[in-house]
C-alpha cells in the first residue's frame, strides 16, 4: 500500500515510525515531514491547504490511505475532499471535526446528551459574557470558541481577569468572536484515546500530559513539554465509565445526526470527586500523546486506521506492550514565545542507541552539511520505555543528557505526579 501522511510535527514522526513498521506498507510519503521523518518516509513539498492539489498528488502516486495528523486541515475540510475524490481516508469530516473545531458546539452536544462536562454559556457578544461572569463564581473558566493551538483558554483566578480575558477574546487575534464561559473543574487531568469507525469504538490507551512550559508546571502553556502512557489514575473503572458515559454517547449522537465521526476520538478529561468529565475534544492523535502511544503499541496501525476509514473496527483488536512510555519534549530556547531557529543539535544518535528510547523529531531540518538545526518551537521528543515509570523516566533523562544542544531547553520533571504514585 501507498500511504500518504499529512504533518511535519513529533505526532507525526511517532505515527511514520509505526506505519513504517506495516508489512502491508509499499511507499510512505509525508507533507511536509521533518528531517526525522525522512529517514522513515519520503517527504514531499505539498500545500496542504491546497486540497486538489493533495488530491492531484494521491491520484499520482496511487496512494491508497491518507492519514491526517493535525487539526486544522481536518477542521478545513480534506477529509471530505478526498473522500469526494475516491481517496481513503483516516480522520473526521469537516462536520465530525467540529468537536474540536468548536468548544460551543461541543459544549451543546454534551447539554443535549447529558454527557458529564463543566456547566457552561456560550456568548458572541462580549458585554453579555461580562454580565455574565460578573455573576460566577471564580476561578472561571474562558475559551475562546475555534482553534486557538492551546492559546484560547484562560483560567480567570478573578472576576477583574475574567472581564479583561472576555475583552481580550473578543479584540485580540484569538480564534472567533465567540466565547465559552466555564464552570471551574477541579481533579486529575487525564486523556483517553479511541479509535472511531462512525459506529463503533476501540478503545487505544491512557495519557497524562505536561502543558506548562517550566518545572512544578509553573509559566505559561505550551503545546506540551512531555507526556507519559498509561496514565494511572485512568483505572479499568474509570476507563469503562469514560467509554460508557462521554465517548460511546457522543459517537451514537453523531451519527444519530448524520455527521457519523471516524478518526480518533481524544478526549480531555478531569477526574473529579464525581467521576470523568468532559474538558474537551481532539480529532486528532495528541502531540506528544502519540510519542508515547506509538511505541507501546504491539500490533499493526495501519490496517487499524483502514478499518475505522472502512467502518469495520468491530472485527478488529489492537495489542499493547505492558509496558511505560514517557516523552521529554526539547524546545529551543525563546519557547513559547518566539523559538529561536538554526541552532546546530548534535548527539542524536548517541541519545537513540540507548535501550528503549527512540527520539522522535518535531521542528527539525537538516542542512546542506547533514547537520540537524532547530526549525521550530517544539524540536525534538526524546522517548523511553520501560517496566516502570522510574525506568522509562530514567532512561529518556539518560538519553537527553547525550543531545548536545545550548540552543534548546526542557522540564526536569516529566512523570513527577506518576513517579510520586509509584514510590509512594
Ligand atoms: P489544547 O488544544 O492545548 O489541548 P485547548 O485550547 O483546546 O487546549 P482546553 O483543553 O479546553 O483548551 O483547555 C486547556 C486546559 O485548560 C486544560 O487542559 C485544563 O488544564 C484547563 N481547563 C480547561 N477547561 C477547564 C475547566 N472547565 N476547569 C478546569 N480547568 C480547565
Amino acid at each position: 500500500m501507498n500511504v500518504l501522511l499529512i504533518g511535519g510535527g513529533g505526532r507525526e514522526h511517532a505515527l511514520a515510525w509505526a506505519l513504517s513498521a506495516s508489512p502491508l506498507l509499499d511507499t510512505l510519503y509525508c507533507a511536509p515531514g521533518n528531517a526525522g521523518i525522512a529517514d522513515v518516509a519520503q517527504c514531499v513539498d505539498l500545500k496542504v491547504d491546497d486540497h486538489e492539489a493533495v488530491v492531484t498528488f494521491c491520484k499520482d502516486k496511487a496512494i491508497d490511505l491518507v492519514v491526517v495528523g493535525p487539526e486544522v486541515p481536518l477542521v478545513a475540510g480534506l477529509t471530505d475532499t478526498l473522500t469526494a475524490a475516491g481517496i481513503k481516508c483516516f480522520g473526521p469530516s469537516a462536520a465530525a471535526a467540529q468537536l474540536e473545531g468548536s468548544k460551543g458546539f461541543t459544549k451543546d452536544l454534551c447539554r443535549a446528551i447529558g454527557i458529564p462536562t463543566a456547566a457552561y454559556a456560550r456568548f458572541d457578544s462580549a458585554d453579555d459574557a461580562k454580565a455574565y461572569a460578573a455573576q460566577q463564581p471564580v476561578p472561571i473558566v474562558v475559551k475562546a470558541d475555534g482553534l486557538a493551538a492551546g492559546k484560547g483558554v484562560i483560567i480567570a483566578q478573578t472576576q477583574a481577569e475574567a472581564l479583561s480575558a472576555i475583552d481580550s477574546l473578543f479584540t485580540g487575534n484569538a480564534s472567533g468572536a465567540e466565547v465559552v464561559i466555564e464552570e471551574f473543574l477541579t481533579g486529575e487531568e487525564a486523556s483517553f484515546f479511541a479509535l472511531v469507525d462512525g459506529e463503533h469504538v476501540l478503545a487505544l490507551a491512557t495519557a497524562q500530559d505536561h502543558k506548562r512550559v517550566g518545572e512544578g508546571d509553573q509559566g505559561p502553556n505550551t503545546g506540551g513539554m512531555g507526556a507519559y502512557s498509561p496514565a494511572p489514575v485512568m483505572t479499568d473503572e474509570l476507563i469503562t465509565r469514560t467509554m460508557d458515559e462521554i465517548i460511546k454517547p457522543t459517537v451514537a449522537e453523531m451519527a444519530r445526526r448524520g455527521t457519523p465521526f471516524k478518526g480518533v476520538l481524544f478526549a480531555g478529561l478531569m477526574i473529579t470527586d464525581e467521576g470523568p468529565k468532559l474538558i474537551e475534544y481532539n480529532v486528532r492523535f495528541g502531540d506528544p500523546e502519540a510519542q508515547v502511544l506509538m511505541p507501546r503499541l504491539t500490533s499493526d496501525l495501519l490496517p487499524a486506521l483502514i478499518a475505522s476509514a472502512d467502518g469495520v473496527l468491530d472485527r478488529f483488536d489492537l495489542r499493547w506492550h505492558d509496558t511505560v512510555a514517557l516523552t521529554v519534549v526539547l524546545a529551543a530556547n525563546g519557547y513559547p514565545g518566539t523559538p529561536e531557529k538554526g541552532s546546530e543539535i548534535k548527539g542524536i544518535d548517541a541519545a537513540s542507541a540507548i535501550d528503549g528510547v527512540t527520539v522522535f523529531h518535531a521542528g527539525t531540518a537538516r542542512d546542506d552539511t547533514g547537520r540537524i538545526l532547530a526549525n521550530g518551537g517544539r524540536v525534538l521528543n526524546v522517548t523511553a520505555v520501560g517496566k516502570t515509570v522510574r525506568e522509562a523516566h530514567d532512561r529518556a533523562y539518560e538519553a537527553v543528557s547525550c543531545i548536545d544542544w545550548p540552543g534548546g531547553f526542557c522540564r526536569s520533571d516529566i512523570g513527577w505526579r506518576s513517579l510520586a504514585r509509584e514510590t509512594s
